[in-house]
């Protein structure tokens, strides 16, 4: 195809941004993309497939999933006064949010910080503002933030809670101020929920533009691809008419549906990647030349020694571990790692490996 069609078929901004990679994991231990690496015992998964099977995948799913809904409250105490939308994963959500902003509407959020936020804005034609984090402890720079609201007039302002990449909970009171000043939505993205000890959740009916997102793919279950936002009815009316009818199919429905009333089985999983993120924590920063970020989420950010990370992230490869290189984003994220919290086993083979590279390369 000549390349003055693609030219001209496309919008600049989709020209020019690169789709989003994922590695590829085969053969290797797979600590890179914050999965819950238990699956379920065979009688769980016995009673699961029995479901599966009366599954009438001959009609559309329910456009509503009025049934998984009702769950998903019940299980995420959300507040009677907030409706809420699911979506094909929190990434669908983020994409329903940007898409139903005027043409030239601004978004905000810190930097580091979850990557679609940014590529989906940018591909819509959106203005996108970075603001930096504090660079010793990621925390938010609230007089930044505050000052590059009133400048930019963000219709929506994302903050991941805990933070992606980073693992911290920004302070309660700083997203508090943020919530006063912003003259738009706020989302808090709770993706990584199941591992924090705080969520804004109890404050959504507080705050008329708060809007609050989680999916289940951390908890164990991101092959089903689910998630969900809660906040204002009358801000939920709205996205609804641009989701698309059955964007929730039925073998998530029913699955999501049979896992959510097991809840007992994530918490043990839950509570175990918590125990185990504590351990990693620990004997990360006992190398040399490492430093670990404390983390509320099943992952870990790492730093290493100046321009090492790249060779550090090869060199795990080739013993057999994939994690995620975060170096080549720059940044407040030159020299740093990110690694997801697996079974004990896998952690143990990861530290192992690095400190075996460390003391190869002193
Ligand atoms: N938000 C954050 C902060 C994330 O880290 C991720 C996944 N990496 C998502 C949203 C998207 O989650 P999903 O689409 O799997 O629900």
């Amino acid at each position: 195809m000549t390349e003055n069609l693609i030219t001209s078929l496309f919008r600049k901004e989709v020209l020019g941004l690169s789709a989003y990679k994922v590695a590829e994991a085969k053969n290797l231990i797979k600590l890179d993309a914050m999965e819950n690496p238990y699956t379920w015992p065979d009688d769980i998964k016995q009673q699961w497939l029995a479901v599966v099977k009366n599954c009438p995948i001959n009609r559309y799913p329910d456009p509503e999933a009025k049934q998984l809904c009702k769950t998903i409250r019940k299980s995420n105490h959300i507040p009677l006064e907030s409706e809420i939308l699911l979506g094909n994963g929190s990434d669908e959500i983020i994409q329903l949010l940007l898409m139903a902003l005027p043409t030239h509407a601004s978004v905000l959020a810190p930097a580091p910080g979850f990557v679609m936020y940014k590529q989906i804005a940018v591909s819509l034609g959106l203005k996108y503002h970075a603001i930096n984090l504090q660079a010793d402890d990621f925390d938010l720079d609230l007089v930044a933030m505050l000052e590059a609201i009133r400048q930019t007039q963000p219709a929506i302002i994302f903050l991941a809670y805990p933070n992606n990449p980073t693992g911290n909970l920004f302070k309660q009171t700083d997203i508090e101020a943020i919530l006063d000043i912003a003259p738009g939505l706020v989302i808090i993205d709770e993706a990584y929920a199941p591992f924090a000890d705080a969520s804004f959740i109890d404050q959504l009916p507080a705050y008329d533009n708060l809007l609050l997102m989680r999916t289940v793919s951390k908890l164990g279950l991101a092959g089903i691809r689910l998630g969900f936002i809660a906040g204002h009815p009358d801000i939920i009316e709205q996205l609804n008419k641009i989701r698309l009818p059955y964007n929730i199919n039925s073998l998530t429905q029913v699955t999501a549906e049979f896992a959510l009333n097991n809840q007992a089985l994530f918490d043990q999983q839950t509570e175990q990647i918590c125990k185990d993120r504590a351990l990693v924590f620990s004997q990360l920063n006992q190398l040399p030349g490492i430093t670990a970020y404390p983390s509320s989420a099943n992952f870990i950010l790492f730093k290493t020694s100046k321009d090492q990370a790249t060779t550090i992230f090869q060199s795990l490869k080739q013993h057999g571990i994939l994690i995620k290189n975060l170096s080549p984003q720059g940044g407040l994220l030159s020299d740093c790692l990110r690694v997801t919290i697996g079974k004990a086993d896998e952690n143990q083979a990861f530290i192992d490996a690095l400190t075996t590279i460390i003391a190869a390369n002193p």
